[in-house]
Parts: structure tokens; C-alpha cells; sequence
């Protein structure tokens, strides 16, 4: 599956951080991991740290898939409004979720303190606009709700936005607890402290097979090794759903640019993360460089040819809509890329074992808060493993 087009804005930046060996030996180990995204890097991370012997292989080169091609805002908020989960799956499960996703930007945060890595975290309010104003309404809905289960939200005034930032929106939510990373920064990161602390890493080396026995997998690899671990933990992002058995995802393509450096972006805007009410919604943040990146215009297809013609025509579109947002704002375009995306019916990601795959975990952060949903894996697949799943595992297991 070709998940990416060519170029995401991280991987000029970045180029090549570390590569690593494919597999040649055949091994064996407590925990095999298989992808190194931001997700397999956080899990490697939390493995390592617990005295787990582990291993991480990947078919790319590290952090290759979505996780170089990611806008990465970091947002407690879910895809799915408060008011409305708590319809769906009732207030525990909603307002845990919500607030699990704010408390891993904190954790995140820590952690990159933490490995000294230089990915760019910066810790951002969060602006949820209204951009007509039929959408007021429902969006106060969504600001009582939140308001009620304990966030710290402010509801802004047409007014007050065009002043504060200059945009035009009919009203809005504002946030505190969010943030941005370089996700592809970070990954590299974390698995280059993790592989000094006996982490082992090994890139171009595809999982194609695997023998699921009572008490471990037996996992061949392209490269002709076979590796014989306890567990398994699958973080293979997107293309994981090729695997399952069930539809638990609907997959489509998003489009995503990033500005020249612009030296006269002012403070609030380079301190907030901005998402409208629009479907399928516009998002902008700024990065540590200071660029304008903006991402949005999804279509309901994954299909990679058809995704990729169409990248010059949805940057047109996205400079339109960042000029009649932000009119006073000058955007001059400097890379443009698209992915594959996905989400879930009720915006949760899918952590946890699955009925058909014995001995093994997935850890599958899907939608717009894939990466605050990585890090809750951290401590859920861990506490599966000891026997004692976390009250959150039950709303993101499969077969909900
Ligand atoms: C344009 C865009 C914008 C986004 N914006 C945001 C955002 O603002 N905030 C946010 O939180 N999320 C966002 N996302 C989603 C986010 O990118 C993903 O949630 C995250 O990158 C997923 O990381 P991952 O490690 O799970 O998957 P990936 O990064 O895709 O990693 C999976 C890895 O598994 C490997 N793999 C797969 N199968 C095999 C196999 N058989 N053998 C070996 N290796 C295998 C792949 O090569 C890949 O490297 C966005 C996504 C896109 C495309």
C-alpha cells in the first residue's frame, strides 16, 4: 500500500536521521514490534523502559509511512465532539478518552525532555473555529460539554477572533493543553536512545508471515530470518486494516502543505493550533521554523494514483481557503504533499489483542489524534501483557 506521496515537508527537513541493518540472524525475544512509526517508536520506548527484550522491524526506512507525512497537531479533542461521544459510548468512556488524549501531550512532552530530542514540541492553545454560523449552536453544545467535564475552555466571539488572530470565523473554542511535534523527528529519536539501551532495530526487513503458537510466534521476515518472540505488537498504522478480518476503519486521502518561513506570523498565531467545523475540516499550525502548515481537503477514496493527481489542484484550494480564513495573512506555498487517513465511527483508535491473533497486540491510533492515542498504548498493551487492562482498553477494543 502506498500510504504517502513523495517529499512530506519532514523528510526534506529531516533527510536521513539513522538507518539501521535489515535482518540477516535468526532471534528470538520477549516483544516484537513491527513498525516504526511514531507509534512502534513509543512502544519500543515503554517496552525498553519495563526490562522487556525487544525488537523492531520495519519494510521501510524508519518512520517511512505515515508518521513522515503527518501535520502532527497534538489535541486532546477527538474527531468525535464531546456531546456526541457521550451519546455514543456514554460519559466515562468519552470524557476518560478526552482526557487520557490531554494528559499524553503532557506525557509526550516529558519525554522529550526526557531523550533531549530536538523534534520542535511546543506546547500550543487549541482554537476550534466555527467557519458559518449555523455551526454556533452546535459548537456551544460541544463548549457546555466540555466545560462540564472539566476542561479549561474558553468560548470566543466573532470579535474577539478577528482581533486576536486576525481570522474570520463566527465564533469559536479556545483550549488550552495542546501542542506540536515533529513526529518523524521524534521517532528517530526514540529509537536511537532506545537502541543504546539494548533496543534492537532493524529497517527494510518485512513481516510476511507468521506462526501463532500457544505460548510464542514464530515471524518470518523477507529477508529470510525467523524471530521467535513471546508477543507481538503490531503498530503497522494504516495498512494494518489489510490484515483484518472486519472493516474498522475508513480510509481516504488528505492533503497537507507548508508555507515559505514567514518571519511575520504573529505570537497568537504561532501559539495556537487552529481546526473548523467545515467537513472535511481545515487545520493550520505553525512549525518550530516558522512555516504556516495547513492540511485538510480529504476525499473518500485511498487509491494512491488517483490521490496523488490530484495534489496540485488541493493546494490551489488549500492557499484559497487559508486567504479567505486569514485575508490579511501572506501564504506563499513551499511543499506540498498528501496521505492516506483514517477514521473510525466513533474517532477511538483500535489498542488492544484481537480474538484471531493469539499472543498478540495491536496498537492502531487512528484519526486525527493518532499520535495522543500512541501514547495511551504505551501503558495499555504493558498492562494487558501483566493481565491487568485499564478501564480505557474497553472502549477501544475490537469488536465494539
Ligand atoms: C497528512 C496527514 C496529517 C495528519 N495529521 C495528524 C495530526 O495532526 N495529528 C495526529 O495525531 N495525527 C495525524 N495524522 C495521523 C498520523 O500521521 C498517524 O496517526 C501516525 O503517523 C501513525 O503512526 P504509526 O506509527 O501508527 O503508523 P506509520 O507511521 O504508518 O508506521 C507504520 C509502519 O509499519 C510498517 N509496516 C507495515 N506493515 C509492515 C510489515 N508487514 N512488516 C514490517 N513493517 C511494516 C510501515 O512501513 C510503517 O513504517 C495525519 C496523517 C496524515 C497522512
Amino acid at each position: 500500500m502506498d500510504i504517502r506521496s513523495n517529499e512530506p515537508f519532514w523528510l526534506v527537513k529531516n533527510g536521513l536521521l539513522h538507518t539501521y541493518p535489515s535482518l540477516r540472524d535468526h532471534l528470538s525475544c520477549d516483544i516484537l514490534i513491527v513498525g516504526s512509526g511514531i507509534t512502534g517508536a513509543l512502544m519500543a520506548h515503554s517496552f525498553i523502559e519495563k526490562g522487556f527484550d525487544t525488537v523492531l522491524i520495519d519494510k521501510r526506512e524508519i518512520a517511512n509511512g505515515s508518521s513522515s507525512a503527518t501535520t502532527s497537531m497534538l489535541q486532546y479533542e477527538i474527531d468525535v465532539p464531546l456531546y456526541e461521544l457521550i451519546e455514543m459510548i456514554g460519559a466515562q468512556g468519552a470524557v476518560g478518552s478526552y482526557k487520557a488524549c490531554r494528559d499524553s501531550i503532557d506525557r509526550l512532552q516529558q519525554l522529550v525532555k526526557e531523550i533531549g530530542s530536538p523534534c520542535g514540541f511546543e506546547q500550543k492553545d487549541s482554537l476550534y473555529f466555527a467557519s458559518r454560523s449555523k455551526d454556533v449552536k452546535w459548537l456551544k453544545k460541544e463548549f457546555e460539554a466540555r466545560k462540564l467535564a472539566g476542561f479549561e475552555v474558553q468560548w470566543l466571539e466573532k470579535k474577539e477572533i478577528k482581533a486576536k488572530y486576525g481570522l474570520l470565523a463566527e465564533g469559536g473554542i479556545l483550549s488550552t493543553d495542546g501542542g506540536s511535534v515533529d513526529a518523524f523527528c521524534l521517532a528517530h529519536d526514540l529509537l536511537h536512545y532506545n537502541a543504546k539501551k539494548g533496543l534492537r532495530v532493524f529497517d527494510k526487513t518485512e513481516l510476511k508471515k507468521v506462526r501463532y503458537d500457544k505460548d510464542k510466534v514464530l515471524a518470518e521476515t523477507s529477508t529470510g530470518a525467523v524471530i521467535t518472540a513471546g508477543k507481538i505488537v503490531y503498530c503497522t498504522g494504516y495498512e494494518a486494516q489489510s490484515m483484518l478480518p472486519e472493516k474498522i476503519v475508513a480510509l481516504k486521502s488528505t492533503y497537507a502543505m507548508v508555507s515559505e518561513k514567514n518571519n511575520a506570523l504573529s505570537p497568537s498565531i504561532s501559539n495556537t493550533l487552529f481546526w473548523n467545523t467545515d467537513a472535511p475540516y481545515l487545520y493550520m499550525r505553525t512549525t518550530s521554523d516558522g512555516r504556516l502548515l495547513v492540511g485538510g481537503e480529504d476525499e473518500n477514496f485511498r487509491n494512491a494514483l488517483r490521490r496523488d493527481a490530484l495534489l496540485g489542484r488541493k493546494k490551489d484550494k488549500l492557499v484559497k481557503t487559508v486567504k479567505k480564513f486569514l485575508p490579511e495573512l501572506s501564504f506563499i506555498e513551499d511543499f506540498c504533499w498528501c496521505g492516506t487517513f483514517g477514521e473510525t465511527k466513533d474517532g477511538l483508535p483500535y489498542i488492544g489483542a484481537h480474538p484471531k491473533f493469539p499472543n498478540s497486540y495491536f496498537v492502531l491510533g487512528f484519526g486525527g489524534n493518532g499520535i495522543t492515542f500512541s501514547v495511551i498504548g504505551m501503558d495499555i498493551i504493558p498492562e494487558m501483557i501483566k493481565g491487568s487492562p485499564g478501564l480505557l482498553s474497553h472502549y477501544f477494543r475490537f469488536g465494539r
